[in-house]
């Protein structure tokens, strides 16, 4: 193969997609998105399941969907948009078979983001039994805060997680109430893939989930991480 440099492209080739590392000039670039579902029992319940601890589950979404807060336009295709606010882990580091004891010494950092949903699609995929792809990894379904890097803020593993929409209170949850807590995500994620530097993994949402309407204003907080405002339309 020859060097990345001497290749020639039939086409364009894509640009890569980056999150601003906090507090430093560099970015981060993103490999892949990993999404845990249902991390919150109380979530979990809301969703119409057993909050029994079940092995984590995992879907994606393609690294593009990744964009910065700000105003997005509202996606097609869906007349219940869901929020989903979610503790986001960057990995500075791969591996396969990660030993739990040793998976937070992959993590770059965190970030707030945004699972955005269409749960109609959802909805009707659950049923069929078709894969949640398109209601999950659509254009811009994962809105995220600027990274902050473990030499920063360290592992958080307690604090709040609230999600509000034009001030009102829609999402609270606290990290320490997730059912797999990060060291054993990333430990059980790499028996399933051989994880990459710059892979993400969006460690699943706590109670509240609802409908998002053209118009609204969403303010995401982690205590510890940070916060991030999106406005759709
Ligand atoms: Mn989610």
């Amino acid at each position: 193969m020859p060097p990345a440099g001497d290749l020639t492209f039939a086409i364009e080739a894509p640009p890569l997609t980056t999150v601003p590392v906090a507090g430093t000039d560099a970015v981060f670039p993103v490999a892949r998105v990993f999404c845990v579902g249902r991390n919150y029992a109380e979530h979990a319940v809301e969703m119409g399941h057993d909050p029994e601890r079940e092995p984590p589950f995992f879907f994606t979404k393609p690294a593009d969907a990744v964009v910065p807060p700000g105003r997005l336009p509202f996606p097609t295709q869906t007349e219940e948009l869901h929020h989903e606010i979610e503790l986001v882990v960057a990995l500075g580091d791969g591996g396969a078979e990660i030993p739990v004891d040793r998976a937070l010494d992959h993590v770059f950092g965190y970030a707030v983001g945004l699972d955005m949903t269409r749960r109609d699609l959802q909805a009707v995929a659950k049923k069929a039994g078709r894969p949640w792809d398109m209601a999950k990894g659509f254009d811009q379904s994962a809105p995220m805060a600027p990274i902050r890097a473990v030499d920063d803020i360290g592992h958080p593993t307690q604090g709040a997680v609230r999600l509000r929409i034009n001030g009102e209170p829609r999402q609270e949850g606290d990290l320490d109430q997730q059912i797999w807590k990060v060291p054993e995500t990333i430990s059980y994620l790499s028996t399933l893939v051989t994880l990459r530097a710059g892979d993400l993994i969006m460690t699943g949402t706590p109670k509240g989930v609802g409908p998002v309407e053209p118009g609204d204003r969403l303010e995401g907080h982690i205590d510890g991480v940070g916060d991030l405002e999106v406005s759709y339309g």
